[in-house]
C-alpha cells in the first residue's frame, strides 16, 4: 500500500513534505534537503579530519633525497637552493613530530630566506615544495605590508590568506607554509633614524619578527582592516614554515665591498680563494643582508640563508623544454587538442632564450617571447577548415611573428 503524498515523510528527522524544500525518495525511505546537506557537512568534517591525519604521515615519509627529486622534475638547476629547501623542510617537520614525542633537546625553527635575482625560480620552488608536501600553502607580497595603522595591508592578513588557503582550518594552517616574495622591499630605506617613521620599512620589519618568533596572533578571518566587530581567529605561529624571497638588488655590492674585490671582470682573487664575480649572490651572509637593512632580530629568526644562481643561456634553453609543464610542452599539449602535431626548430628555441637573455627578465621572458611567436597560429588554427597533421615552426616564422609583436619595443638598450 503505498502512502499517500500528505504521509511521506523524511526518514531522518521526520520533516513532512510542507517542512522541507524537497524530499529525495530511495528504496524505502526519504531524505530531506536539510538533512542532505547536514550529512554533506559531516562528511566534509571527516575528510578533513583523515586529511590532516595523512598531512603527518606523508611528512614523514619524504626525506631530502626524495624532496628532491620531486624539485628536479620541474625546477631545472638550483641544486644548491634545492638541497637547503628539502633539508630545511624536512628538519622543519622533524620538529614537528619530535613535539608529539615530547624529547627534551628542542630544534629550532628553520625559517628559509632564498636570495636571487627576479625570475630565477624562487616562488617556482616554494609552490612546488609545498606541492608535494601537502600543506596549506600561501604566496603573499610583502610590498604591499604596512605597520598596523597605516595605508596598506597588516602582517596579520598573511595568516588570513594561509587560514583561507586551508579552508579555514586551524590545525591545518598551524603547519603550513607561507611564502613571502619580495622581502628585500621592507628593508630599512636608510642607516640615519629619520624623523619620519619608516611605516613600510623597519616598521613591518618589527611585525614580521613578531609572526616569526612563532606567537599567537588574532588574525581577522576575512582580512582587511581590524574592525571591532571581527571575530577573530587565534592562530599559533610556532609551526609554520616561512620562507622568505627577494632579489635584494643592489647587494652584490655589499658583499663584494666585504670580500674586498670590486665588481668588475670576472674572476678575482683575494686571499687565495678564487671568486665568481659573476654570482656573487654565492656568498651571501646574514652581515650582508644587515647592512642591506634588514634588522638583524628578523635576520635571526630566518636561519638558513639560500642563493638561486643567475640563469644562463644552456639553464633558459633547459627550462624551456626540460620540466614537466614546460613552455613548450604545453604549447604541444593546446595544439594537440586540435589534433596538430607541434614542433619547435631548435634553432627557434634559441632564438627565444637569446630574446630572453636580452630582456634580462629572467625565464619570465620566455613567456612573453613564446606569446608573441604563438599567438596567430593559437587564433586562426582553430577555426581552419582543413587542418594539417603537423606544425613546424622554424627560425624564419618565429622571427617574423617576434618582428610584428609590441615586444621588441622592450629590448633592453
Ligand atoms: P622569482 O620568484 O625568482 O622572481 P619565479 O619563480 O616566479 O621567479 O619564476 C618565474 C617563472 O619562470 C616560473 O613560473 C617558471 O616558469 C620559470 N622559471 C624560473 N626559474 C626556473 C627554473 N629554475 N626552472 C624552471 N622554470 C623556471
Amino acid at each position: 500500500m503505498s502512502k499517500s503524498q500528505k504521509d511521506i515523510r523524511c526518514s531522518f528527522c521526520g520533516a513532512g513534505k510542507q517542512d522541507s524544500l524537497m524530499l529525495i525518495a530511495g528504496l524505502d525511505a526519504h531524505i530531506c534537503d536539510k538533512c542532505v546537506q547536514q550529512a554533506n557537512e559531516i562528511l566534509g568534517e571527516e575528510l578533513n579530519l583523515k586529511k590532516g591525519k595523512n598531512v603527518n604521515s606523508v611528512l614523514t615519509l619524504l626525506k631530502p633525497l626524495e624532496i628532491k627529486n620531486h624539485l628536479d622534475q620541474y625546477v631545472i638547476g638550483q641544486d644548491e637552493a634545492k638541497k637547503v629547501l628539502a633539508v630545511a623542510v624536512y628538519n622543519h617537520y622533524k620538529r614537528l613530530n619530535q613535539k608529539i614525542a615530547k624529547d627534551e633537546i628542542e630544534i629550532e625553527k628553520s625559517n628559509i630566506m632564498m636570495v636571487g635575482e627576479t625570475g630565477t625560480g624562487k616562488t617556482l620552488l616554494a609552490k612546488t615544495i609545498a606541492k608535494i608536501l601537502n600543506v596549506p600553502f600561501c604566496i603573499c607580497d610583502a610590498t604591499v605590508l604596512t605597520e598596523a595603522g597605516y595605508v596598506g595591508e597588516d602582517v596579520e592578513s598573511i595568516l588570513t590568506r594561509l587560514l583561507q588557503a586551508a579552508d579555514y582550518d586551524v590545525n591545518a594552517a598551524e603547519r603550513g607554509i607561507v611564502y613571502i616574495d619580495e622581502v628585500d622591499k621592507v628593508a630599512r630605506k636608510s642607516d640615519n633614524p629619520s624623523i619620519t617613521r619608516d611605516v613600510s620599512g623597519e616598521g613591518v620589519q618589527q611585525a614580521l619578527l613578531k609572526i616569526l618568533e612563532g606567537t599567537i596572533v588574532n588574525v581577522p578571518p576575512q582580512g582587511g582592516r581590524k574592525h571591532p566587530d571581527q571575530k577573530m581567529i587565534p592562530v599559533n605561529t610556532n609551526n609554520i614554515l616561512f620562507i622568505c624571497g627577494g632579489a635584494f638588488d643592489g647587494i652584490e655590492k655589499k658583499i663584494a665591498n666585504r670580500l674586498r674585490t670590486q665588481t668588475v671582470g670576472y674572476k678575482v682573487k683575494t686571499d687565495e680563494v678564487e671568486v665568481d664575480l659573476k654570482n656573487l649572490y654565492k656568498y651571501i651572509t646574514p652581515l650582508d643582508l644587515k647592512s642591506f637593512g634588514m634588522i638583524p632580530e628578523l635576520i635571526g629568526r630566518v636561519p638558513v640563508i639560500t642563493h638561486l644562481n643567475p640563469l644562463d643561456r644552456d639553464t633558459l634553453l633547459n627550462i624551456l623544454t626540460e620540466p614537466k609543464n614546460s613552455l613548450i610542452k604545453q604549447y604541444q599539449k593546446l595544439f594537440e587538442y586540435e589534433e596538430i602535431n607541434l614542433e619547435f626548430s631548435k634553432e627557434v628555441l634559441e632564438f627565444i632564450v637569446d630574446k630572453a637573455m636580452e630582456f634580462k627578465l629572467g625565464a619570465r621572458g620566455l613567456r612573453s617571447i613564446c606569446e608573441a611567436i604563438m599567438i596567430d597560429a593559437m587564433f586562426e588554427i582553430p577555426s581552419q577548415k582543413q587542418k594539417s597533421k603537423k606544425m613546424v615552426i622554424d627560425l624564419e616564422y618565429a622571427r617574423e611573428q617576434f618582428e610584428k609583436s609590441d615586444l621588441k619595443k622592450l629590448k633592453v638598450a
